[in-house]
């Protein structure tokens, strides 16, 4: 990777969680104006982490307002200006990744290697590379003098809080529009932490607004009138009420939604590496990854062989402490996934899949699920249809590649797919095929700011990233009905 980071952080004193937070408008940091709170907790001990403010209806209204005063002046700077505080936010990122990797590891439950070498590397690398964009707007495709939207409201998940954060902010600022961003209930840390981060790169006032809170929080900053561009990841469903609330109104939109990918294993691939790629591919962040390889398709002819070097490396995995850098899965995020997943797993059993897991010690307090593998799925159960997000395995097995590609494409999502195979022709067949946003291609869940990154059919509208990500915050500057000559 062309950065380097501090080394392995794996104590909690790196960070100064303070008792209680505020939300982050016009540059201070203010309590809700009808004064509500809400407790966030570590998943993986129940310790309360911290108190934030709840924003309500006029929270809302005041952080928009504060966004549109600083977009006049923010938008009006000549991209090279914005590029220097985008660098600066990218530099101070890096300088505080230990603290960003332990916080981010506290509030969310994911394995301290994680955050220290995916999430936070990831984060400072988006910053550098939109930064780079914010004077170059004119190879956006939009045109010579493309213009921003206006106050982009950005609503964010809780399965990589600060990353997500990252997609969404880095264009928005590059681009000219100012922001209001409304982070999960569950991890509202690091956005507040980036918060001070924008501060201390005296990013201008307004420019970053943080608004903690509920569902209510989100719905009430979509529907704003004085929002002009919607960004939102996050559950299909909600995506799909926000694309509700959006229609009739001039708001652009962009959703990244759910995903059931499809690893697709063929008998020519080289094993090993085909094992790594599918404990990689639902295991990492706990299976809480919308383009987790939730389903392995594997050839028939090498399921047996596959699945027994399978369980062989499921029996490695380390559950538990979350700051252990030993740790392979840490906690689930919430009380309430844990019930998800639970009563997914249990839906998988009684529909009559087989299931497996490891012998496993989880800890006793906190929100814990084993590694899960379910063999003899077929395509009508629940388990390799609907999204669990957790890290839980759906084996089916295909004979031709004709039958994997109908297999993988059965699906209302389509965010990612992974093809396992030594044939380039049939790599570039299949890739082809495919409805799938993202193929791997002997590899999965590897990220790039540089690519795009959407999904098709119900896994949203969109896309982040790379030049495409420009494009979600910009509008030509020839006025409708004119064209360029
Ligand atoms: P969620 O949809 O419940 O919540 C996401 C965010 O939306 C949270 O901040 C939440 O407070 C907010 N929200 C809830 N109701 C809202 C409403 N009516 N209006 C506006 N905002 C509202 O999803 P989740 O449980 O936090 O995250 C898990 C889901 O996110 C999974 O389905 C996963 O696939 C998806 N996800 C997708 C991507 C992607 O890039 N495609 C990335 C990560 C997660």
């Amino acid at each position: 990777t062309p950065f380097t980071y501090a080394p392995a952080p794996e104590s909690r004193a790196v960070v100064d969680i303070a008792p209680s937070y505020g939300l982050f408008i016009d540059g201070e940091f203010a309590p809700a104006a009808g004064g509500k709170v809400f407790k966030t907790v570590s998943p993986a001990t129940e310790e309360v982490l911290s108190e934030v403010a709840q924003a309500e209806a006029a929270d809302v209204d005041r952080a928009v307002a504060a966004a549109r005063k600083a977009f006049v002046t923010w938008s009006a700077l000549p991209g090279a200006e914005r590029a220097k505080y985008l660098f600066r936010i990218a530099r101070i990122i890096q300088e505080r990744s230990r603290e960003l990797a332990v916080l981010e590891t506290l509030d969310n439950g994911k394995p301290i290697r994680e955050s220290r070498d995916a999430d936070l590397p990831q984060v400072a690398a988006h910053f550098f590379y939109y930064a780079g964009w914010a004077d170059k707007l004119e190879h956006a495709g939009y045109g010579p003098n493309p213009r921003p939207l206006g106050v982009a409201g950005q609503v964010i998940p809780w399965n990589f809080p600060l990353l997500m954060l990252a997609w969404k902010v880095a264009p928005a600022l590059a681009t000219g529009n100012t922001v209001v961003l409304k982070p999960a209930e569950t991890t509202p840390l690091s956005a507040l932490f980036f918060a001070d981060i924008c501060r201390q790169a005296g990013l201008p006032k307004g420019v970053v607004n943080i608004l903690t809170g509920d569902g209510s929080t989100g719905a009430a900053l979509v529907a704003h009138p004085d929002v002009n561009k919607v960004a939102f990841t996050g559950s299909t469903e909600v995506g799909k009420a926000i694309a509700r609330t959006v229609a009739g109104t001039d708001k652009k939109v962009t959703l990244e939604l759910g995903g059931k990918a499809a690893n697709i294993v063929f008998d020519d691939a080289p094993l090993d590496q085909a094992v790594e790629g599918v404990v990689n591919g639902i295991f990492f962040n706990q299976g809480h990854v919308c383009c987790a390889g939730s389903r392995l398709l594997v050839q028939e002819s090498v399921a047996d062989e596959l699945l027994h070097a399978l369980k062989r490396r499921m029996r490695t995995l380390r559950v538990g402490d979350p700051l252990d850098k030993n740790t392979d899965i840490g906690a689930i995020n919430s009380a309430e996934q844990l019930a998800r997943i639970t009563a997914l797993a249990d839906a998988g059993e009684a529909e009559g899949a087989e299931r497996w897991s490891p012998e496993c010690e989880l800890p006793s307090s906190g929100y814990w699920f084993a590694p899960t593998l379910f063999t003899g799925v077929t395509q009508a159960h629940r388990i390799a249809r609907e999204e669990i997000f957790g890290p839980v395995l759906s084996v089916l097995t295909f004979r031709t590649p004709e039958e994997a590609v109908v297999k993988a494409n059965n699906t209302p999502y389509g965010l990612s797919a992974g093809i396992w195979t030594e044939k380039g022709s049939r790599m570039l067949w299949m890739a082809n095929k495919l409805r799938a946003g993202v193929v791997w291609s002997n590899t999965f869940n590897k990220f790039d700011p540089t690519s795009p990154f959407g999904g098709y059919k119900e896994s949203g509208h969109g896309r982040e990233g790379g030049r495409h990500g420009l494009a979600a915050y910009l509008t030509p500057s020839t006025p409708k009905g004119e064209h360029h000559g």
